[in-house]
């Protein structure tokens, strides 16, 4: 068995690799780029060594990089993971003559199956029958022009050397086809660096089925059973599960028996999964294509057999053989897994990024989570949307759905848009419980777009209201200092005798951005005439209005404040009043003077239109038995003058909007104002 082992990869994945080699007492060496410096994965690993900047292509793509990394560290084997370098035939060589071990098939393989061309081609030899199409090697447009008309529009133009679910093209008509091919040739050099093509059928009402396979040094194969995997969006996975539903028993074994055949046929010799498309209703499933490495839904195969496939892929690469034969694996009832994304479906997929204020994975019976984040963790744009992955196995499919749906529903995830609330909503959709899904499921369902506020439960104004009551609790601890004050909110220590003061929010949540009225406290306030009431504990808060009591996970960054009640997240921005004000003066080159904390205005020394010197006193406040004198940031003229004596402001407020003088940069907001204490 190997002592320590290089993991070259990130996220979800990572953190999977290490788990499987720390129970085999194997040691573990992570890699990381400077944006993942303080990733999960990192920390997952008994050491971690950095091998560049964030740039894929400079770092988890650097195979010089990577080998020289296992080297220094003493690695006798790499496992790759999924993507990168995980099925690039030039990095196993590169590590075997390093002397350093390849957790992975043998190079052969990788490079014959990376070629969906190639593998076709030795698909056939095998006896296994292909998605009708052409993958020649004439490539010029004449001939795969007289191929397409053979084969029937719409085609599908694949890049011979893609993955990923990219560099694929529908073709419906002929006359579309040369632009087609030009635009495909070029994408799939500069993405896969091989400008060859393919063309297939595009079969209209597909499903994806695919099967685990799983080899070792000696000649053995064996399958571990099919995933369905037809819930995609963009050629992409979203959901998986294991056994596939509503398939017949002869379908079911004729899938088994090509897969052996292919893997046999190139001497497959550790874990990969053969891709096969089946057309709805009909009878002999096509390969696809041939992933030589471990799979992104791998653990629903586990779950249902009871594996752990990363230790069989570690074993049969250091040489041991697998430990059990085909008769010896059975099936043990249903497991489907959903892809949590940093996604926003309801804004057309934007990817989200930023930091996870909060990450509480659900527990429960037969529920796993395979994370590659954690509560502080940032999401950077660099990589994959791919944040974890919630796995869910019962003993029928209909046990695994509800738990996978109550594990979505019991996940928190804060401060960062994700795809939650789109995944518990594909679990409840009738076609998905029946278990009848094509590669057309997602477009059919969701035919009208996806949308975030889809129940009508007016969930969004109660969030509205927590934010409120959070940013209300916050404006009192800022306010909270030694002495009597401090244990008393600021509207109510400012207001005349008698009654509490008004002090107005801007909020920016579902129902929009707006200005709105509130009065109270962060326990009891009335907010646009409404009396609410508020528990906030430190991570959740409950909210009652009109007698309805309503709960909140919460986080808060700035002025934004995330909340969620089971699979639905909110966000919402609550500041002071007229603070959207900062930024449009900051971007039109002036400067503004802010209230430094919430309180009274008593006194203006300066009137609208007079030119102003960087630090003149502009405004006096009064707050907490503290006289603030606010000086000008910048010099310049006052453009606005949006207080007055006696007003009560809140803290971030804008006061003094100034138009700085030419050649006087803009100076950061919020300047430190002159303060003393009254007695
Ligand atoms: P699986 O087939 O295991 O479900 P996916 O197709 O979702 O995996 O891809 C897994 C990861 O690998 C994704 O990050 C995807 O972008 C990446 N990937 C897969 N194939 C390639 C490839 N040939 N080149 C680059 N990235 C790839
Ligand atoms: P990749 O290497 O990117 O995974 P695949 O050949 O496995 O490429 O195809 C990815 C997905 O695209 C499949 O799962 C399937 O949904 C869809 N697809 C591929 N080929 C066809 C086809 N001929 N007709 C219809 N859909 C297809
Ligand atoms: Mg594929």
């Amino acid at each position: 068995m190997f002592r320590i082992v290089l993991i070259a990869n990130r996220g979800e994945i990572a953190c999977r690799i290490a788990r499987t080699c720390r129970r085999l007492g194997v040691r573990t060496v992570a890699v990381y780029s400077d944006a993942d410096r303080d990733a999960l994965h990192v920390r997952t690993a008994d050491e971690a060594v950095r091998i560049g900047p964030p740039e894929a292509g400079r770092s988890y793509l650097d195979v010089d990089v990577i080998v020289a990394a296992a080297r220094a560290c003493g690695a006798d084997a790499v496992h790759p993971g999924y993507g990168f370098l995980s099925e690039r035939a030039v990095f196993p060589r590169r590590l075997a003559e390093a002397g350093i071990g390849w957790i992975g098939p043998h190079a052969e393989a990788i490079e014959r199956m990376g070629s969906k061309r190639d593998a076709k081609a030795l698909a056939r030899l095998a006896g296994v029958a292909c998605v009708p199409g052409y993958d020649g090697e004439d490539q010029s447009d004449r001939v795969l022009a007289e191929a397409a008309a053979r084969i029937g529009f719409p085609v599908l133009v694949k890049a011979s050397a893609g993955g990923g679910g990219r560099g694929m093209r529908r073709v419906d008509l002929p006359e579309d086809l040369p632009a087609a091919l030009a635009a495909a040739r070029a994408e799939a050099q500069s993405a896969f660096g091989s400008a060859e093509l393919l063309l297939e059928k595009l079969l209209l009402r597909p499903r994806h089925l695919e099967v685990q396979l799983a080899g070792d040094r000696h000649g053995n194969l064996v399958h571990l059973f099919e995933r369905e995997c037809s819930v995609q969006r963009n050629y992409q996975k979203l959901l998986e599960e294991a056994p596939a539903p509503r398939l017949g028993d002869a379908i079911r074994s004729h899938l088994h028996g090509a897969a052996l055949r292919l893997g046999r046929a190139i001497g497959y010799d550790s874990l990969g999964t053969v891709e096969f498309i089946l057309e709805d209703g009909m009878e002999e499933p096509w390969f696809l294509e041939m992933n030589t490495r471990l799979q992104v839904e791998h653990p629903v195969t586990e779950c249902v057999t009871g594996l752990d496939l990363v230790e069989w892929q570690i074993r049969a690469a250091a040489g041991e053989t697998l430990p059990l034969t085909q008769n010896d694996i059975s099936l043990r009832g249903h497991a489907i897994e959903a892809r949590l994304c940093a996604e926003d479906p309801a804004r057309d997929y934007q990817p989200g990024t930023g930091t996870v204020l909060r990450f509480d994975p659900p527990h429960g019976d037969g529920v796993r989570v395979d994370t590659g984040v954690g509560t502080g963790s940032v999401v950077t744009p660099h990589y994959d949307s791919l944040l974890a992955k919630l796995v869910a196995h019962g003993a029928t499919r209909g046990e695994a759905l509800d738990r996978l749906a109550r594990a979505i529903d019991g996940l928190v995830v804060l401060g960062v848009a994700t795809n939650q609330a789109f995944l518990g909503d594909v679990l409840a959709q009738p076609a998905f419980q029946r278990g009848q899904l094509t590669t057309r499921f997602l477009a059919e369902a969701f035919a009208a777009g996806w949308r975030e506020d889809g129940e009508g439960d007016n969930q969004g104004a109660w969030a509205e209201m927590a934010a409120v009551a959070l940013w209300l609790a916050d404006a009192k601890a800022s306010a909270a200092g030694p002495g009597p004050w401090g244990t008393l909110g600021p509207f109510r220590v400012l207001a005349p005798a008698g009654r509490q003061a008004r002090t107005c929010l801007d909020l920016v949540g579902l129902g929009g951005a707006r200005a709105i009225e509130v009065c109270g406290d962060a326990a009891r306030f009335e907010a646009e005439g409404r009396p609410v009431a508020a528990d906030t504990r430190p991570s959740m808060i409950s909210v009652t209005v009109d007698g309805v009591t309503r709960g909140f996970a919460w986080a808060k960054q700035g002025d934004d404040i995330w909340l969620q009640a089971g699979r639905r997240a909110f966000r919402a921005r609550v500041a002071a009043a007229g603070s959207s004000m900062i930024g449009a003066a900051a971007e039109a080159g002036g400067s503004s003077v802010v209230a430094a904390m919430p309180g009274l205005v008593s006194g203006v020394e300066i009137e609208e239109g007079q030119i102003i010197e960087k630090g003149q006193v502009c405004v006096v406040m009064e707050a907490m038995k503290v006289v603030l004198r606010l000086p000008a940031p910048v010099t310049g003229r006052v453009a606005r003058l949006l207080c007055a004596p006696g007003d009560t402001v809140t803290a971030g407020a804008v006061l003094v909007e100034i138009k700085a003088a030419q050649g006087d940069a803009t100076q950061p907001l919020g300047t430190e104002p002159s303060m003393y204490r009254l007695r």
